[in-house]
């Protein structure tokens, strides 16, 4: 099956890879990758000892509410496939895939 592909001005053909999954396993909660996406597709959260989801503002240490913070792909849609997030993540988090036809 053919995958969604963009010819950039420089005529090199590009095939976006779009953000499909992130392992929560994984993540430290450092939020490097929300800070380099453009598109507002993530977003950092809190994890309650009881397990509840709480949201938190990444540029500050001052609710301690939660246990840790784990990023969650919030709006996978406004995803343009950049794998900018994949660069900077220091715990290979991410994977991503590509568009078929
Ligand atoms: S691939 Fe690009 S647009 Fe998509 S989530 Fe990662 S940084 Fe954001
Ligand atoms: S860069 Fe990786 S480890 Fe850091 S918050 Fe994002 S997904 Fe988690």
């Amino acid at each position: 099956m053919a995958s969604f592909s963009v010819t950039l001005p420089s005529g090199e053909i590009w095939t976006p890879r779009f953000v499909a999954e992130l392992n929560q396993e994984k993540c430290i909660g450092c939020a490097r990758c929300v800070r380099v996406c453009a598109r507002e597709v993530l977003a950092l959260v809190g994890v309650t000892e009881d397990g509840d989801i709480i949201s938190i503002d990444p540029d500050s240490d001052e609710d301690e509410e939660y246990e840790k913070k784990v990023m969650t792909i919030a709006h996978k849609e406004n995803c343009v496939g950049c794998e900018a997030c994949s660069k900077v993540c220091p715990k290979k988090c991410y994977t991503h895939a590509a568009a078929e036809l």
